[in-house]
């Protein structure tokens, strides 16, 4: 039995409305799985403009292999990595990282391609740096898997475009990471590319419409958002 929360038609029409506006997003930017995933580790607490920073430098000295990158002393990747703070900690999740990587996939993620999602899921999870967004966003964007990234932003627009939806899967309390997504996923069942999109397409929107305080106005979605819409969404969600 499915889930009280978002009617898979309306969650298909946020999709289609989003890809109408922004198109297929083509994410994650990245040469390699590996670099992807190192960019995914990168970017906890920070924009995505220190990342690319940090990035840049670390192809330039040839250091986005899991092996390299062990190898490199930990003051002169912490240096390097910088720009995105937590530069300590994060020196030593992108270690831990590379040998996960080394141990399980013998260096080359993409030999993870072929198994099961959720159990490289809770692989990754034992990483030390690694939570469930990180985790996620490797899944899907590093090794094509079909698993959905959640985060702040998913969680603003979704609470935004129907309170009534929102509390009814939360019984108007926290919703955690799993339950949500869970939900999501359960509502919209695709293939990687779908849930690829489905996230670049939210965090899109988010950046240029529903922001911190939402700039409604030519959202793409106003008319089938409760706060677009002054409150109002019928019994269909429209
Ligand atoms: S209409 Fe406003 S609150 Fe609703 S999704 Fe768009 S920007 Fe966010």
């Amino acid at each position: 039995m499915l889930m009280k929360g978002y009617p898979t038609s309306y969650l298909l029409e946020l999709y289609v409305r989003l890809l109408r506006r922004y198109g297929d997003p083509g994410w994650w930017p990245g040469d390699t799985p590996f670099e992807i995933a190192v960019g995914a580790v990168l970017t906890q607490n920070t924009s995505w403009s220190n990342v690319e920073k940090a990035v840049k430098v670390l192809k330039e000295r040839d250091l986005l292999g899991p092996r390299a990158l062990l190898s490199c002393p930990d003051e002169v990747l912490s240096d390097i990595i910088h720009p995105t703070g937590y530069h300590n900690q994060k020196t030593a999740y992108l270690k831990n990282l590379s040998s996960w990587t080394i141990e399980l996939a013998g260096g080359d993620i993409e030999h993870l391609s072929h198994r099961d999602p959720w159990e490289i899921r809770t692989l990754l999870l034992d990483v030390k740096g690694i939570g469930e967004e990180t985790a996620d966003s490797i899944l899907c964007y590093s090794m094509d898997m079909p698993v959905l990234v959640i985060d702040a932003y998913t969680r603003r627009f979704l609470s935004r475009l129907s309170p009534r939806y929102w509390d009814a899967l939360s019984g108007k309390g926290k919703i955690n990471y799993t339950t949500l997504q869970g939900h999501l996923m359960e509502r919209l069942r695709g293939d990687p590319g779908f849930y690829n999109r489905l996230h670049a397409l939210i965090v899109l929107l988010c950046k240029e419409h529903c922001l911190s305080a939402p700039i409604c106005k030519e959202c793409p979605l106003i008319d089938i958002c409760a706060v677009g819409s002054g409150g109002y969404l019928s019994e269909n969600g429209k």
